[in-house]
């Protein structure tokens, strides 16, 4: 027989966004019209100081300070991202561990909960990093890399996602994640919101949610809540 999720969900979808910036206050807004779930991952440190960059564009990325981000995430999944988003091949063990243990503990003590995910900044992930994430007790760690498939990842410290929001086949990648009889299949689209202002996705982001939330065979869930589940009913 075939497997289901939870509630006897044939499918299961979550959006995963990355760096805590202005533009999650109107994508969370979004996701909460649908009843979708998302998961943040963010840098506690960089929240400190309302850090900015300057985006190929022209536009000004901005991060969400401590104040804003509270209740702002409330019904979604908040995860590590490190402290400060450094580029972690060349950082010391002890560095690295800092980087971890340091920014699950201030999101935890600020969010009043257990921070159950970690995702690796940029795109460099080894198993140094993975190890790490297990000795911090995180419950799954995620790499920068894609299934571009509905196939649940089996590695939860190697975690893949499924397709990056700025992928040519978004669309059709989710249309075709509405058709498919693939046991357990999964959609799961990682980005970050300002993205969604700088390529002019909010139009796109919108017609998904509404198509994925008229499907009642789908369960929303956090990227944490997927991994819990897979681990006791995968293999
Ligand atoms: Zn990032």
């Amino acid at each position: 027989m075939k497997k289901l999720y939870p509630g006897g969900k044939a499918k299961a979808f979550n959006i995963t966004y990355d760096d805590g910036v202005l533009q999650d206050e109107r994508f969370v807004a979004l996701l909460n019209k649908y009843g979708i779930k998302g998961t943040f991952n963010l840098n506690s440190e960089l929240m400190q100081n309302e850090f900015s960059w300057t985006h190929p564009n022209g536009m000004q990325v901005k991060r969400l300070s401590v104040e804003k981000v509270k209740h702002l995430y409330d019904g979604h999944e908040v995860a590590s991202h490190t402290l400060t988003h450094p580029y972690m091949y060349n950082l010391s063990d002890g560095e690295l561990y800092h980087q971890l243990k340091s920014d699950k503990e201030n999101l935890e003590k600020l969010f009043e909960r257990e921070i159950k995910g970690f995702a690796v900044p940029f795109d460099y992930y080894d198993d140094r990093i993975a190890e790490c994430a297990k000795a911090c007790g995180f419950a799954y760690a995620r790499k920068s890399e894609f299934t571009n498939s509905f196939k649940p990842c089996s590695d939860s410290y190697h975690w893949k996602t499924g397709i990056y929001h700025i992928d040519d086949n978004l669309t059709n990648f989710v249309a075709d994640f509405l058709n498919t009889e693939e046991e357990l299949a999964v959609c799961q689209i990682v980005g970050h919101s300002y993205d969604l202002d700088a390529e002019n996705l909010w139009g796109t982001m919108e017609l998904i949610c509404a198509a994925v939330s008229k499907c009642d065979d789908i369960w929303f869930c956090t990227n944490a809540e997927l991994v819990e589940f897979l681990k006791q009913n995968q293999g």
